[in-house]
């Protein structure tokens, strides 16, 4: 970092801006917003500078010095705003405030400058400030854009809420709870914004929670644990709730699908713990891993139990909620896009298809040389079926579906690491894709889509069938 990001208490101090045009008003209008004494230093004032000087003149809040600036006009100022038109005056103005120790801004010059100024998103009390440290303002200003959609306008009176109820929190409720309290209260997106929407509602709610965290018996467990979906790989895969709860848990447990980019978007203080299971692996057993969810969460901590894909699907999600329920510690589930879904979109194979296949079944492929299968079920046509773990038995798998009465020219794709810049797509047969996986060097984790819709002059058949299938839902 260049900068150190600081938020400064302006009240009543004085700032010299030295400029009359647009630029100095821009300035000095956000000084006084923050409650600044103005001293401004122009001969001329555009007229933008002139109504800003009518309207807070009166309050004695900003007077004007109509005179070419000189180094006296920096007398007294805690701060200096160079602001002209003319690069050799601003430069002449950071010098002198330079040898005065008064820190200065420099209009569009990072160099002469000591401080610069954010984008702001103000919701006041609550303040977020955007720099690109002076490189690229344009970007600066849109990632302002982009956090000033996403925080509703309500948020400011939702700040002052808390700020003015923090004492009586801190009053009403023992030190372990207060955190939990207000984590509680802001809630979910979704509930903040409802909160921030209507004051009255706000209100009402804190009452209410308050009330409900008082009653609670002195050190009561206040752990949960978070059994989240990470996606296929791709983190912009996340969901927006599994974002939410990765911010809020205090402990991570991930195994080897989980990328690293995902985890980075978990609170930094969290402590992560990589319980590696993957096909045929297990780093720690399944009952160590529910034992490490309930210790965890017994602890009163948030835990955050992470799964490739969605939980759901061959993740053993469901023993692990019924492991942790037992111990009556509640559980939340975030689903997650499952690598078919994920990789079905990134190689752009429909799943189903009108005239082609008309359902999806998800199917183990580790269990190839198993009885567990309906393997003439699996092996009719008409339909899709994707293999997870698909590569431990590959061979075994597609010899299994012939056996069943597959024909050898029925056409699949395998597809590793799907939606990971490593993404790889092998097209073939059922009698030739555990030679092609071979010879092209595919690793696990991998997916293998049996069916027509994987077939690429399907593909082609359908965009020409485009035009046709418009309108159909
Ligand atoms: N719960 C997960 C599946 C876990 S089983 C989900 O819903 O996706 C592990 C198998 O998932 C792997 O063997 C592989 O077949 C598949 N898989 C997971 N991530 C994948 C990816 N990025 N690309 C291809 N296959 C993937």
């Amino acid at each position: 970092m260049d900068y150190l990001p600081i938020f400064l208490r302006v009240q009543n101090r004085l700032a010299v801006v030295i400029g009359g045009g647009a630029v100095a008003a821009r300035k000095a209008e956000l000084l006084l917003k923050c409650g600044a004494r103005i001293r401004l230093v122009a001969p001329e004032l555009a007229a933008a500078t002139e109504r800003l000087l009518q309207h807070h003149a009166a309050a004695a809040q900003m007077t004007h010095l109509s005179a070419a600036f000189a180094a006296e006009h920096l007398e007294g100022a805690a701060w200096a705003f160079a602001a002209t038109d003319s690069e050799e005056l601003n430069a002449q103005v950071s010098r002198l405030a330079r040898e005065r120790g008064i820190p200065v801004n420099v209009a569009d010059d990072a160099e002469g400058s000591d401080f610069i100024l954010p984008a702001i998103v103000d919701r006041a009390p609550l303040i977020v400030a955007v720099s690109s440290a002076g490189t690229a303002p344009v970007l600066a200003r849109r990632v302002r854009e982009q956090i000033e959609s996403l925080l509703p306008s309500g948020l400011g009176v939702l700040a002052r809420l808390a700020g003015s109820q923090r004492q009586r929190v801190n009053e009403g409720l023992q030190p372990a709870l207060r955190r939990p309290f207000w984590e509680r209260f802001f809630g979910t997106t979704a509930h903040l914004e409802q909160l921030a929407r209507d004051e009255t509602a706000a209100q009402r709610a804190f009452a209410s929670e308050l009330a409900s965290f008082s009653a609670r018996p002195e050190g009561a467990g206040l752990g949960e644990v978070y059994l989240i979906g990470a996606g296929p790989g791709d983190p912009d895969l996340l969901t927006l709730r599994a974002l939410q709860l990765l911010q809020q848990a205090d402990v991570l447990l991930y195994d080897r699908l989980v990328a690293p980019a995902i985890l980075d978007r978990a609170r930094r203080e969290a402590t992560r713990i990589f319980v590696g299971k993957d096909v045929g692996d297990a780093t720690l057993s399944q009952d160590r891993i529910n034992e490490l969810l309930i210790e965890h969460a017994r602890r009163g901590l948030k835990v955050a139990r992470l799964k490739g894909g969605d939980p759901l699907i061959f993740g053993r999600g469901g023993e692990e909620i019924a492991a942790v329920a037992r111990h009556g510690i509640p559980v939340t589930v975030v689903p997650g896009i499952t690598a078919a879904l994920g990789a079905a979109a990134s190689a752009q194979i429909p799943l189903t298809l009108r005239e082609v296949s008309q359902s999806v079944t998800f199917a183990p492929g580790h269990v190839a040389v198993a009885d567990t299968l309906d393997w003439p079920a699996l092996a009719r046509s008409g339909h899709t079926v994707v293999f997870y773990m698909a590569m431990a038995q590959l061979a075994a798998l597609t010899a299994r579906l012939r056996e069943a009465g597959a024909p050898a020219d029925r056409p699949v794709a395998l597809i590793a690491q799907a939606t990971l810049p490593t993404q790889r797509v092998v097209r073939g047969t059922l009698a030739d894709i555990a030679e092609a996986a071979r010879t092209g060097g595919l690793g696990a984790p991998a997916l293998l889509f049996v069916g027509d819709v994987t077939r690429v002059e399907q593909q082609q058949a359908l965009e020409s069938l485009e035009p046709c299938l418009e309108g159909v839902a």
